[in-house]
């Protein structure tokens, strides 16, 4: 009887607490609707994400120590894969047993900079430059590299465009006779031991000209990375259907991240254990998205950013893949998201991926006066300024648009104006 009276008691009790409790969710829980708000939101997201992935004690310490990135050194010699840091733009350097490939060049504000970094490396030839499309972030640098190295094959899409940039990038190809291949899927090349395929375009007709990107697959020990410019979710979806192999342990992020990229199924068959994504510091496109750093999270691909890090370089070996520098999961999209009037991030992230297409057009109708240097005449083999009136008898013809320095010119044979450079 006793027994029966404590265990109604301790059951009376056990009731009115859950009462209590419930009604305490129920107030709590009508707050939270009316306060919520999508950063909150994305901030929880963001710290579950990261707790799971960061664990381990090593992904901790790279999480505190961002500022202080120490060079980790590469494997000797083999293959190793340099993504340049150029800002709003992607190049990419492969290295094979000394043999050379350049997928990309960035934009023309960092073309200087990428035939120096290149000479740096004491390349003198290229077995292949891959022109992924024809976007100024992507050509410009290729322009220039074109100009300045012995470059034995070009890989570029099959469809034309309107700009200089393009004009520059054909002119210097018929002018050096170098050979132009046209990306037909499931070709492949070879690069010192290792080799290629190519995965993209598998058609034509696109309404973005991003789609028209040429991606590759490339395999050396066993280990492989994939790259395919500015593909988006359309070229994608083909690449997918097309039944091609793209596992890959390193991805290379198509277009700077973008949300309109690397669709779910598409990065579940590359399965990347690595992704490297080559954006701008502050790019105003909000460059990676979120929406792409939370799917590349959900993967468990570590990730590595050029905006955040600088140049990310790394390296396959027999036994490991190495890179120099830490990986950063944070959910920090290239634009911050907070303190806008905005409700939905994810609105913000389509409007700005909108913009950024617009803008790859813009860029390209107005980026040939800021794009080049100087101005050759292939006629007479004269590097002019590019304000000086001789330029405006100069048929388009022979003119090229320059993007390295006046030493690259003169070694290709040119000789200064005697009116605008003679002070040079
Ligand atoms: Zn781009
Ligand atoms: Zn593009």
């Amino acid at each position: 009887m006793q027994e029966d009276l404590s265990m109604n008691i301790k059951k009376k009790v056990m009731k009115l607490l859950i009462c209590i409790v419930l009604t305490l969710m129920l107030a709590v829980g009508c707050e939270n609707i009316e306060n919520t708000n999508f950063n909150n939101e994305n901030q929880n997201v963001s710290y579950n994400i990261e707790t799971d992935l960061n664990s381990s004690k090593s992904e901790n310490r790279s999480e505190e120590s961002t500022e202080e990135y120490d060079n980790i050194s590469l494997n000797d010699g083999e293959c190793n894969i340099y993504v340049l840091d150029v800002g709003q733009g992607s190049s990419t350097l492969v290295e094979a047993d000394g043999e050379y490939m350049l997928i990309d060049g960035g934009d023309s504000d960092k073309s200087s900079y990428v035939v120096s970094y290149l000479k740096e490396k004491k390349i003198t030839n290229f077995k292949y430059v891959i022109a992924t499309h024809y976007d100024a972030d992507h050509l410009n640098g290729v322009v220039g590299v074109l100009n300045v190295f012995d470059v034995e094959n070009v890989i570029d899409p099959q469809y034309t465009a309107t700009t200089r940039v393009y004009n520059s990038f054909t002119n210097i190809i018929d002018t050096k006779k170098i050979n132009q291949i046209k990306p037909i899927v499931g070709e492949t090349y070879s690069l010192g031991r290792g080799e290629f395929t190519i995965i993209s375009p598998n058609s034509s007709g696109y309404s973005n000209v991003n789609d028209y990107s040429v991606g590759i697959r490339f395999k050396y020990n066993n280990k492989s990375f994939l790259v395919a410019g500015d593909a988006t979710s359309v070229s994608e979806e083909e690449i997918v259907n097309n039944g091609i192999d793209i596992n890959s342990d390193v991805y290379i992020v198509n277009h700077h991240g973008s949300s309109g990229s690397s669709s779910s199924e598409f990065l579940n068959k590359i399965n990347p254990k690595y992704a490297v994504i080559s954006a701008g510091k502050g790019n105003s496109y909000g460059h990676p998205a979120y929406k792409t750093l939370e799917k590349l999270n959900k993967i468990g691909a570590k990730i590595y950013r050029t905006d955040i890090e600088g140049e990310i370089e790394f390296s396959f070996s027999k036994k490991e893949i190495k890179f120099n520098k830490d990986s950063y999961n944070k959910l920090e999209p290239g634009e911050k998201l907070n303190n806008s009037d905005e409700n939905n991030p994810d609105n913000k992230i389509e409007t700005s991926n909108v913009n950024d297409n617009q803008n790859d057009i813009n860029m390209d109708s107005n980026d040939s006066e800021n794009s080049v240097n100087y101005i050759l005449n292939k006629n007479t083999k004269k590097i002019h300024k590019t304000d000086c009136n001789s330029v405006k008898n100069v048929s388009e013809n022979n003119k090229v648009y320059f993007d390295g320095t006046l030493d690259e010119a003169e070694a290709q044979g040119y000789s200064k104006c005697q009116n605008c450079l003679k002070n040079e």
